[in-house]
């Protein structure tokens, strides 16, 4: 078994290192204000392209869970109703359980596409596994 182990520990040091965004994935925080009626993620842009998702999508995503529907003000989303910051990070924190880390390595090097109406398939950069998600 010890050589075995060396040998791939031998493989794996020459293998090149491949472009990732690093080891631990840090979760986004929505910078979340409420003002009147409504509830501005003022960071959402941020928060989508750190996750490499198409706003749109994350967007759906929230207005669903959340069960409040919003828009886009340029980089920011403004959800129709007054929203915590704890429900607006749950949410987040679930969409990138189900749709960005990956279900084998855990990475978050993960492309989306959708392949039927309610289902998206998930593949991962880093380590090829391929995963499907039910919307
Ligand atoms: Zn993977």
């Amino acid at each position: 078994m010890d050589d075995y182990d060396s040998l791939l520990n031998d493989l794996y040091s020459k293998l090149p290192k491949k472009k990732t965004s690093g080891e631990r994935f840090e979760l986004p925080v929505a910078d979340v204000a409420v003002v009147g009626a409504k509830t501005t993620i003022r960071n959402f842009d941020a928060i989508c392209s750190h996750l490499r998702r198409d706003p749109k999508e994350v967007a759906k995503y929230l207005f669903k869970e959340l069960a409040i529907p919003g828009a886009f003000e340029g980089n920011r989303l403004v959800l129709q109703g007054r929203v915590g910051p704890k429900p607006i990070n749950d949410r987040i924190a679930s969409y990138v359980k189900d749709r960005v880390l990956c279900k084998e390595c855990g990475r978050p090097d993960t492309d989306l596409a959708q392949v039927e109406r309610n289902v998206y398939a998930l593949k991962c950069q880093a380590c090829g596994a391929k995963s499907s998600v039910r919307a």
